[in-house]
């Protein structure tokens, strides 16, 4: 076009596809800056990649659990009635992942895994951290504790958490 030539039918499919894919990424990313919905959802896939989840789904066969925990991912955070205990919460995921009298079982059971695997130093760093940042731990964000963590125990420490989490109702 700028030779005074009018692109070929393939030329002008890929001027106009780039151009609308770099405005389309520009509103996504945009959106996901300036949108609530997104809060939870950036910080677990911060280090993770999106696809982290498909992964783990591919490599352990377990779509289900996968697929329960994406949507607890997604899920914008709520307050409101714990579907467990019936109590009024600002965030009914942490919630029920720290605090819910309902979970107190499987929580210790959990806990006790997880030290099990790793080690009490372990869990204790996890532990004294906040609710958000364990809740995202669970939920396969494992980038900050890493330095704690060999390769080998991170899948055993997803799915411990993964199966912990298969008790949360939203
Ligand atoms: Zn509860």
């Amino acid at each position: 076009m700028f030779t005074g030539c009018f692109p070929t039918k393939l030329q002008w499919k890929n001027i106009v596809n780039s151009a609308i894919n770099l405005d389309e990424k520009h509103q996504k990313e945009e959106r996901m800056r300036s949108d609530n919905d997104f809060t939870r959802f950036l910080r677990l896939s911060e280090n993770n990649g999106y696809d982290f989840i498909w992964q783990y789904a591919k490599y352990t066969g377990r779509l289900r659990t996968a697929k329960h925990v994406a949507k607890l991912w997604s899920t914008p955070p709520t307050s409101g009635n714990c579907n467990l205990c019936g109590h009024f919460v600002q965030d009914t995921l942490y919630h029920q992942i720290r605090m819910c009298t309902e979970l107190q079982t499987q929580r210790h059971l959990l806990y006790k895994r997880l030290s099990e695997m790793t080690s009490d130093n372990f869990l204790y760093t996890l532990l004294s951290k906040s609710d958000e940042y364990v809740s995202c731990f669970l939920l396969g964000n494992h980038e900050a504790l890493l330095d704690f963590l060999t390769p080998e125990h991170c899948l055993d420490v997803l799915n411990e958490g993964f199966s912990y989490l298969k008790y949360c109702r939203l």
